[in-house]
């Protein structure tokens, strides 16, 4: 079965609810960009994380983009989602696309010694997590918060709380077999709306930290409706919304255009004096686009 994203609402209306299984685009990201563990779970829960944030977006030209910086040797790690709707009317969303990329995704560590995990903290290191939501107006909207541990779910949360002023719980996971290939990626992000009452997000930070990781469940054969509901047992959740979701890239031949003439006259003349042509290869998904001599020329 593809990737999904499911979301809700329960406690009166007071608690959003998304969550996402997204393995296949996990898996997707890893056959293009060929990461390494460390890297790939990194680049997995950035990934997932897009995702979940894809219910800001309105319209399809609109873009989300998550981006974690840090000085550790993955450098930075990108995710771009955008939606599809039915007939182009906003709020009529029937579709998820995401595409990312890590700067150095060979970036890997050891497993923690701590608790055996992945070290994608460690391989991310210090820096920021920013968001930035464009939604066609005149500026895009841009957040950007220091990450606290790079571990990325937390950081993710520390942004909502920051920069949004909404409690949040987020989590993700990222699955990987010994073929080096997705076993189980996923997660979800709770939100508290004015109302809640406050002993709703201790309750639910207990329920989340005594369960067994997404992963983990998704691996037990739990599903991603079951996960939710439970964690939001006794609260009346409403899981109605299911929308498939998937990898994609769209980038284009004129999108390319674009970026030559962006980088200026000057710096387009050298190339065609030295190089008579020009490649491009889009970093979300390894296509190579080609310009003549002659191409770069009516560029000019
Ligand atoms: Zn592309």
């Amino acid at each position: 079965m593809g990737d999904f994203l499911i979301s809700g609402t329960a406690a009166d209306g007071c608690l959003r609810i998304i969550g996402a299984e997204t393995t296949a685009a996990v898996n997707r990201a890893q056959s293009i960009h060929h990461a390494a563990p460390t890297a790939a779970a990194a680049l997995g829960r950035v990934l997932t994380g897009a995702i979940l944030m894809a219910k800001e977006l309105k319209n399809d030209a609109d873009r989300l983009t998550l981006q974690v910086k840090g000085r550790g040797p993955i450098g930075g790690i990108t995710a771009v989602s955008r939606i599809s709707t039915r007939n182009g009317a906003a709020g009529n969303l029937d579709g998820i696309f995401v595409k990312g990329y890590a700067e150095n995704p060979y970036a890997d560590l050891p497993l923690r010694a701590s608790d055996g995990k992945l070290d994608v903290g460690g391989i991310v290191g210090k820096g920021f997590l920013s968001v930035i939501l464009d939604l066609g107006l005149k500026e895009p909207y841009t957040g950007s918060v220091p990450l606290l541990s790079g571990e990325i779910a937390e950081d993710l949360s520390y942004y909502y709380a920051v920069s949004k002023q909404v409690p949040a719980a987020v989590s993700f996971g990222v699955l990987i077999d010994r073929d080096l290939s997705i076993r189980k990626a996923g997660g979800f992000l709770l939100q508290l709306l004015p109302g809640a009452p406050d002993k709703l997000i201790t309750e639910l930070e207990a329920r989340i930290s005594s369960m067994p990781s997404v992963t983990t469940l998704l691996n037990a054969g739990a599903s991603m409706e079951n996960i939710l509901e439970d964690i939001a047992a006794g609260y009346a959740p409403d899981l109605s919304s299911k929308i498939p979701c998937a990898y994609s890239c769209d980038c284009s031949r004129t999108r390319m255009e674009q970026a030559l003439c962006s980088i200026g006259k000057e710096e387009l003349r050298r190339i065609l004096e030295e190089d008579h042509g020009a490649e491009i290869c889009c970093h979300f998904c390894g296509m190579k686009y080609q310009f003549s001599e002659k191409e770069l020329e009516s560029l000019l």
